[in-house]
């Protein structure tokens, strides 16, 4: 009794509800990402790398439901940090500069088109919800800017 029998396996699952949904999808994003000031009218750009999706759900009302306990897990408060440059820790309140790379969590609407595996992933609507600074979660920047997938970053937990 499976809805998603036309599907194949191309489906999410709710991580609250269990419903099978393919679009639009809400995310709790987990990642590492800096903001990137520029001179003149050019507008600030946010720079993610590494990040992936912690939690998966098929409505607003979900992901509000799950919100806090994902981000208890990884031991920090949702603050709703902005770009910066500077923003406080959502674990210990200390300055975090948005400059540098550092932990972030985001919730995210994304569009999605399924072809074969999954076409595209268009964000339609992002919110930061929580940074964390280099004493909390330090993160190799050297490391980073390669964008290699070797990451020294101590435990989130
Ligand atoms: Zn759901
Ligand atoms: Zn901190």
């Amino acid at each position: 009794m499976n809805e998603a029998g036309d599907w194949g396996d191309n489906f999410y699952t709710c991580m609250v509800c269990e419903k099978q949904f393919r679009n639009p999808l809400f995310e709790i994003a987990r990642g590492y990402e800096r903001t990137v000031f520029y001179c003149g009218d050019r507008m600030p750009m946010v720079e993610p790398i590494e990040s992936e999706g912690v939690g998966t759900y098929c409505s607003p009302a979900c992901l509000n439901h799950d919100r806090n306990r994902l981000l208890e897990r990884d031991n920090v408060r949702a603050t709703y940090p902005g770009i910066g440059p500077i923003e406080s820790c959502s674990r210990c309140g200390k300055p975090v500069d948005m400059t540098q790379y550092h932990m972030a969590w985001t919730e995210e609407k994304l569009h999605c088109e399924w072809g074969r595996f999954i076409d595209v992933l268009q964000p339609i609507f992002v919110e930061s919800l929580a940074v964390v600074c280099q004493q909390c979660v330090p993160v190799a920047n050297a490391a980073v800017e390669q964008k290699t997938s070797s990451l020294t970053v101590a435990d989130v937990a």
